[in-house]
């Protein structure tokens, strides 16, 4: 059967499914390319119990690549970062933040407020003519077809059931995903699900006291999370402990109580409490066929990090040019398959980690706390971000080959990215741009490193050139002409089947 007679219903490029965090800024990502897209969403307002409330430099690039990182700058903070301290306030592990710009043209870590994120994205969704958002549309069916799949949805103002066709779906239908079901996709079980009461509060008044860094309180009595939001929210994550009743732990009288070394009610007021089960859990097939899934879809991992939805931020990024070339026909269907083998072992390393980091806080047995006290507070760790590459796909590998390029920032305070769009990028050195111009067609903007800041950019490489893909991971470096020559050959030379 097929989508393309009289009757079927007007063929979208891209529909996604969920418009949360990742759909939001897939939809952007992709109308900018020009696809038409359709984002069904079943809720009418933007998720309002607390989730998200750090992401990375690298996600504020793609805030940038959607133009709405100058929009959102206003309302970030600047994290100085967190440390783990034992019950009596030694320190465990330092995990500071640097308060200068970093590698990625932006401050490596933010603090925000998801709903008011989630509305910046919301608000860029209508300036794209060619994305239909529908919200309070329920998809309920997915019917793969040959050459789109059919969606069965619920109009949920009135009742009234449709069906809809795009020639790719992409699930950012969140942890409980409806296209992960339908795609016969397993999760993967990293083994760490802990139960946690997640706090939202406003303070009434300053409190300087309680500190900008994010505590982790490793005690074996409750570990406990505190982390300094934007404005005056501040948060306050505690693991459910044996006795504890999720079902009314979330009550004023149990909260304050639980809050009291803190805070109390004359100082903030209760804004949102949710107890959440913290998952770590990876899926192992992200696409068959036309459909796809991304963002807590297709993994999920416990906050201790700030990772979860920074991942969702990178799944799509890496998503949004693959499905773009291929759609407009400058790609093989084939490159999609690259999307799970790149992100999967990235995504799967801070999940790793962040178990690894869930295992120190989440600690209570009396001889491993006092073991871990004394093995940690005798050395603190300093603690770096991981930095994985990219798993083989569409890079060459190697030492740069499938990493997260830097951003270049110029003494005018503009950025790289800005210049190059959501193309392919081929920087390279004076002498070879005639050739590289001509041998990379329209395929990439090809930068000459006449300044000095490019010049140190390049090299960072040692190379002579360096190809940059639009989700600004390097696809590969060459050190002359005839090297150039077979990497755009390799990566760009792929023509539609
Ligand atoms: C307490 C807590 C703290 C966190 N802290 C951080 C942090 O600091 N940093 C970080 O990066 N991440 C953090 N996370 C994780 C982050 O919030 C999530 O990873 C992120 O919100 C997931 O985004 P998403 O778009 O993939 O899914 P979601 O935000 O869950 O969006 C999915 C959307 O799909 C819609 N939907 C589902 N099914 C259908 C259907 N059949 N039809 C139509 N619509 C549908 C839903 O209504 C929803 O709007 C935290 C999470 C929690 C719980």
């Amino acid at each position: 059967m097929t989508l393309s007679n009289a009757n079927a219903p007007a063929l979208h490029d891209v529909a996604i499914i969920g418009c949360g965090p990742a759909g939001a800024t897939l939809a952007n990502l992709l109308a900018q390319r020009g696809l038409s897209v359709l984002v069904l969403e079943r809720e009418a307002e933007i998720y309002s119990l607390p989730r998200a409330i750090h992401f990375d430099g690298e996600c504020m690039r793609v805030f940038q690549a959607i133009g709405v990182a100058e929009t959102l700058r206003p309302q970030l903070l600047v994290s100085p970062g967190m440390k783990f301290v034992d019950a009596e306030g030694h320190v465990l592990i330092d995990w500071s933040r640097p308060q200068q710009v970093g590698p990625q043209g932006w401050h490596v870590s933010y603090r925000f407020h998801q709903p008011v994120f989630e509305g910046v994205l919301r608000q860029r969704l209508a300036t794209h003519p060619n994305i239909d958002l529908r919200l309070r549309h329920d998809v309920f069916s997915i019917e793969p077809q040959a050459d789109g799949v059919r969606l069965r949805v619920e109009d949920m103002r009135s009742g009234r059931l449709y069906h809809t066709a795009a020639r790719y779906v992409v699930g950012c239908d969140g942890a409980r995903s409806l296209v992960r079901r339908f795609m016969g996709t397993e999760l993967d079980d990293l083994q760490s699900h802990e139960r946690w009461l997640v706090l939202d509060v406003l303070l009434k008044r300053p409190r300087p006291d309680l500190g900008d860094h994010s505590i982790q309180f490793c005690d074996p009595r409750r570990p406990s999370t505190y982390v300094r939001g934007v404005g005056e929210r501040r948060r306050w994550e505690l693991m459910l402990m044996p006795g504890d009743d999720p079902a009314t732990i979330t009550r004023p009288e149990h909260v304050w109580p639980l809050l009291a070394r803190w805070v109390t009610p004359d100082d903030a007021t209760l804004e949102r409490p949710a107890v959440y089960t913290f998952h770590s859990v990876v899926a192992r097939g992200w696409r068959n066929g036309r459909l796809l899934i991304a963002g807590d879809a297709a993994h999920q991992t416990p906050p201790f990090m700030g990772q979860g939805m920074c991942a969702g931020v990178r799944d799509v990024a890496n998503l949004a040019w693959k499905l773009a070339d291929v759609v407009q026909g400058v790609a093989p269907d084939s490159l999609l398959d690259s999307y799970e083998r790149e992100r999967s072992p990235h995504v799967r390393e801070f999940i790793e980690t962040a178990v690894r980091l869930g295992g120190v806080i989440q600690a209570t047995d009396p001889a491993q706390v006092a073991r871990r006290n004394a093995e940690m507070t005798a050395n603190p760790q300093v603690f770096h971000t991981p930095q994985p590459a990219l798993g083989p796909g569409a890079h060459d590998g190697g030492a740069f080959g499938g990493r997260i390029a830097p951003q270049p920032v110029f003494d005018d305070g503009s950025r790289f990215d800005d210049a190059i769009g959501d193309r392919f990028a081929l920087v390279v050195r004076p002498d070879l741009q005639a050739a590289a111009t001509a041998l990379a067609g329209s395929r990439a903007v090809v930068v000459p490193a006449t300044n000095a800041v490019l010049q140190a950019w390049l090299a960072g490489f040692d190379a002579a050139a360096v190809l940059v893909r639009p989700d600004r991971y390097i696809a590969g470096t060459a050190t002359d002409e005839a090297t150039l020559c077979s990497l755009l050959q390799r990566q760009l030379g792929r023509v539609a089947a």
